[in-house]
């Protein structure tokens, strides 16, 4: 019951009682059978009691009203004084504030709001607080937001927002829902820091729990961290890498003959010039005292850790010129690569480290790998670069001539060119031994360049001989070959040599095509503008797309001896053998099988319908002299 329907009842209640009291008060006491005079006192009694009565009760209404009255005033009062406070508090807060309605409507903001985002009251009421977004966050990071205001009421977070000038900015936020009496959303109110002060400091605190403040390098923890992500890489695409320790020798006599400060100068300068030895995917840290570290990703192999060692130990064989004081330091390294030596880091670590004690023990500017055979056969392939390098300029190199034979004919049309290293204590050491190194150290460039040219000689002084055969066939490394000057280089050696174009041949195997495709069929098409023939070489082991296989302007398919090896009686060398023919057939291009040793294999590819063969059943590869007299003979038989 509301208040005025209270007083409409209390005053009915009133009338009919005192409407009652009128009509049969008189009766009643003439009923009681009083004397007149008696009667006249009792009425005027009733009439002063009833006088008293309403007295009573106007007092009893009043009183209740002025009380409340006087309540609900205070009330007001208090309130006000709240709601001032209330409103002095939202100006004065650093926290900028921000009302909305419950359409999204801004209606209202504080001028903390105003100092973060940069917009006036007057520039954003009405706005929607979209217009603040940073496009920093998608979707599902709105739609937890907002699901989380429906489901709770509230929302805290770490949003990023953009300011009027641009800035995009992180800030701390808490939004609410507000209901009205009747539990419709009516506002939105939130309530934000900006905290980009305080991401600024983290971040300067990360920084300087990672970093070594005298280097700046990356500390130890740091390392170790790079070194447990490497390799859980190296798990999934199966790439290794190589983490080396590298120890300054006798830096102890340096600090104690010189000063630490001294001592910390070389540090910080030898930091330096490790640092710029550094390439791609390659972290360098400091991890305490003159102890080094470097993490390798991309180190697939000993021998590249090998160059990566001796390299940093030659960064630092010139003097560092400290306080007008030359100093001379050396370093020692230990290398341990990963996965194939260690599971986890610490394993990686603690190998490295054994393996630097074992490079200190053999003598100190030495490096040492984990494992013995490792640390052997590492210095074996860095001794064979420098002797290669050496070879290459004292002419123990060889060409050796295979001959290229049509499988119909039976004719010798052509020869690959073979390289061989006459080594002055080893003898003759076969490609398969030095290529590979070659193609790391770069030397193939050399390599290769050299060959061609001795192959086009020699190609045009058998044709001055009055030799028929067709062509030379000379292989290109992948290195060279994903380096795109190859053309100028060859239509060089053609120009100096007089040799005709389409009397050379140009192997390039199928991984060096299929690594880069795109590239491949651009250098490919340039080097057929030459006139040239183009042959894959190794066809088989590679991972062709036919799609791409097809627009490659190529004249022939080396199908690989591992397929030629199984034949006759392998079937599933057979079946490969057959469909590769057909495939090379149907694309317009010569097959040859590589590899042949036994008159079976002739045979069967012949009855196979393939194009040429090579291999040792026809002949090895020899010194051009020797093949002089096998041409001579060919020549002579198609004469
Ligand atoms: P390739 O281009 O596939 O050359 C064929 C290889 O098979 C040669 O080995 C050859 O001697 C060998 N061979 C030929 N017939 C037979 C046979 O009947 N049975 C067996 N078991 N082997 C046979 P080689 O000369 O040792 O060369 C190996 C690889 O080295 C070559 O494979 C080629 O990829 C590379 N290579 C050789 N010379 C050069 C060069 O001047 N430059 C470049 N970049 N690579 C070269
Ligand atoms: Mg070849
Ligand atoms: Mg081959």
């Amino acid at each position: 019951m509301n208040a005025p329907q209270g007083a409409w009842r209390l005053t009915l209640g009133y009338m009919l009682a005192a409407a009652l009291w009128v009509l049969f008060s008189d009766g009643l006491l003439i009923a009681l059978g009083l004397s007149l005079a008696q009667l006249e006192r009792a009425q005027l009694l009733k009439g002063l009691g009833f006088v008293l009565l309403t007295a009573g009760l106007l007092y009893a209404v009043l009183r209740t009203h002025w009380q409340q009255h006087s309540q609900a005033h205070q009330a007001l009062q208090r309130n006000e004084k709240r709601l001032r406070q209330a409103a002095a508090v939202f100006d004065a807060t650093q926290e900028g504030v921000l009302v909305t309605d419950a359409q999204q409507h801004i209606v209202h903001c504080n001028p903390a709001f105003s100092r973060i985002t940069g917009y006036s009251q007057a520039e954003i009421l009405g706005q929607s607080p979209s217009m603040l977004k940073s496009g920093r966050h998608d979707k599902s990071f709105y739609d937890s937001l907002w699901s989380a205001l429906q489901n709770r009421g509230a929302w805290s977070g770490e949003v990023w927002n953009r300011r009027k000038s641009g800035e995009i900015y992180p800030q701390w936020q808490c939004i609410r829902v507000i209901h009205d009496e009747l539990g419709e959303i009516s506002h939105y109110v939130a309530v934000f820091s900006d905290i980009s002060a305080l991401k600024r400091s983290q971040r300067e605190l990360d920084y300087l729990a990672h970093h070594d403040p005298l280097s700046n390098l990356p500390n130890r923890l740091l390392f170790t961290e790079r070194v447990e992500r490497a390799l859980e890489r190296a798990k999934n695409d199966e790439q290794g890498g190589a983490v080396l320790l590298i120890d300054l020798d006798h830096f102890k006599n340096i600090n104690e003959s010189l000063g630490h400060n001294i001592g910390d100068l070389l540090l910080k300068d030898v930091g330096e010039r490790l640092g710029q030895q550094l390439g791609k995917r390659m972290t360098l840290a400091r991890l305490g005292g003159d102890e080094f570290g470097l993490l390798d990703e991309s180190c697939s192999s000993a021998e590249q850790a090998a160059v990566i060692a001796q390299r940093l130990q030659a960064c630092l064989t010139q003097a560092f010129s400290i306080n007008q004081q030359e100093l001379f330091i050396t370093a020692s390294i230990g290398i341990s690569l990963y996965p194939s030596e260690a599971g986890d880091v610490g394993q990686v670590l603690r190998n490295a480290d054994s393996a630097l004690f074992k490079a200190k023990n053999s003598g100190r500017e030495s490096y040492a790998f984990y494992s013995q055979e490792l640390t052997e056969h590492a210095h074996q392939r860095v001794e064979l670069a420098s002797a290669l390098r050496h070879a290459l300029d004292h002419q123990e190199l060889r060409v050796y001539y295979q001959p290229l034979i049509c499988l119909r004919s039976q004719e010798m049309i052509g020869v690959e060119a073979l390289v061989r290293w006459q080594h002055p204590q080893r003898g003759l050491v076969a490609p398969g031994e030095f290529i590979p190194i070659a193609e790391e150290t770069g030397l193939i460039g050399a390599i290769d360049a050299w060959v061609l040219e001795q192959s086009c000689r020699q190609m045009v002084a058998w044709q001055i001989a009055g030799s028929k055969l067709r062509f030379v066939a000379v292989n290109v490394s992948s290195r060279l070959f994903s380096r795109g000057e190859l053309d100028l280089r060859v239509a060089e050696v053609l120009r100096d040599s007089g040799l005709a174009p389409a009397h050379l041949e140009l192997e390039v195997t199928e991984s060096a095509v299929m690594e880069n495709p795109d590239a491949a069929l651009a250098l490919l098409e340039r080097l057929r503008a030459l006139g040239i023939r183009l042959a894959i070489d190794d066809f088989g082991t590679g991972y062709s797309s036919l799609a791409r296989l097809k627009r490659l302007p190529v004249h022939k398919l080396k199908l690989d001896q591992s397929f030629v090896s199984g034949l006759p009686h392998d079937q599933d060398d057979v079946a490969i053998t057959r469909a590769v023919i057909a495939l090379g057939h149907s694309m317009g291009l010569k097959v040859l099988a590589e590899g042949i040793e036994q008159p079976e294999q002739v045979e069967l590819l012949q009855q196979l319908g393939c194009d040429h063969a090579q291999g040792y059943y026809f002949g090895r590869p020899q010194p051009a002299e020797q093949l002089a007299t096998h041409l001579a003979l060919s020549a002579a038989t198609t004469n």
